[in-house]
């Protein structure tokens, strides 16, 4: 909302007069590392039983409101019941509908930064105040002190593991320690969870931690960025609360179709996943032998790198040569910082080429 007319600007909802909408920073190139999406083509056969799946779906009748085909298949893959699930159009219409019905007007958010944007941008939307605890400038650690002084009278925390931009997980014994202390629903963000090492999950907390909420979306692994589908695992009666907030038929009957595939086709996802972490470790390690640069180990598909010129850097990749990556260099504590998707061997080597190329011309 840039500039509102005199009129519309007396009429909005005051405090949402200086919101600014979340900005993508999307524009058509060739080679897309910009928005951690898996760039690989589905696996062999999963596209066509996806396409099956459509194929068979009357668009005449309303979805299930709760989807729940979906939430069967998705509680047996991760070995909980279908009161545990509840799936959203993607992960932000979950992590929107969090702050809707746990913040608001004179509650607080935990929050973690520098991580997720939307967070705060859904904070602002629903009027629940922030209460900032940021990461270690150098390392990205969490001030696990601040953090456990501030949860009692925080009304809900958002934690990202791994985190999008910096690619930390976090530690199982802290988000313990922070459910157990914090004043409401702790929800940790595994949006990039599959790309971590096995055992990074918090799912195992949830028996002895009533107050955790674990958001998943098909948005990253699965390949799936455009159908929009996430769902959060918690206890049935914080999932019963997800229920009664959501926009009834949300998820659409395609979507609820697809995903469906999609989940029963999860297997032949692990080796896409394995060469996108073997890829991750390859231009990790590429990167690193260039001294101008800095580069932070990273368990999702991307990784944060710092270099000098980073903003005219990111800007002649896409104008001169069509690959687009994230720029995070207006970003407190991420001066000079750029976030690199994981893409595949071709898309990696083509970026560290150009890369090497604008860095000494820019030197
Ligand atoms: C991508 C992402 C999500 C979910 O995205 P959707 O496409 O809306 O499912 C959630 N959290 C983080 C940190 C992400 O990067």
């Amino acid at each position: 909302m840039a500039e509102l007319s005199k009129y519309t600007r007396a009429k909005v909802q005051p405090h949402l007069t200086g919101i600014k909408p979340y900005d993508p920073s999307f524009t058509p190139t060739r080679i897309n590392l910009s928005a951690n999406e898996n760039t690989y083509p589905l696996p062999k056969g999963v596209r066509a039983a996806v396409d099956k799946a459509l194929a068979a779906t009357p668009l005449n009748r309303y979805p299930d409101p709760m989807a729940n085909d979906l939430r069967d298949k998705l509680a047996a893959l991760h070995g909980v019941e279908r009161e545990n699930i509840c799936v959203g159009n993607g992960g932000d219409e979950l992590l929107f509908n969090f702050l809707l019905a746990f913040g608001g007007e004179g509650r607080r958010m935990l929050n973690f930064p520098p991580s997720f944007s939307e967070y705060e941008f859904f904070a602002s939307l629903t009027k629940t105040s922030v209460r900032n605890v940021r990461r270690d400038r150098k390392t990205f650690a969490i001030d696990e002190r601040a953090t456990l002084a501030a949860a009692p009278q925080a009304s809900l925390a958002i934690l990202t593991s791994p985190n999008n931009p910096t690619g930390d997980v976090a530690d199982p014994a802290f988000v313990a320690q922070l459910c157990r202390q914090c004043g409401g629903p702790v929800m940790i963000d595994e949006a990039y969870i599959e790309f971590a090492d096995q055992g990074k999950s918090m799912q195992s907390l949830l028996s002895s931690c009533p107050n955790l909420v674990i958001l998943h979306t098909l948005s990253k692994a699965f390949g799936a960025a455009g159908i929009r589908c996430g769902y959060v695992i918690a206890a049935p009666d914080i999932i019963d609360v997800f229920g009664a907030v959501r926009q009834i038929y949300s998820v659409n009957v395609l979507t609820q179709a697809a995903a469906g595939a999609l989940v029963s086709e999860r297997d032949a996802f692990e080796p896409v996943v394995a060469q996108i972490r073997s890829e991750r470790e390859r231009l990790a390690r590429k990167l690193e032998e260039d001294e101008r640069l800095t580069v932070w180990p990273s368990q999702g598909n991307f990784l944060l790198v710092r270099m000098d010129e980073a903003s005219t850097i990111r800007q002649r990749l896409r104008d001169e040569y069509s690959i687009l990556v994230r720029d995070f260099s207006d970003v407190p504590s991420l001066n000079d910082c750029l976030r690199i998707t994981v893409g595949t061997p071709e898309e990696n080597d083509e970026l560290l080429a150009v890369l090497a190329v604008l860095l000494d011309e820019e030197a």
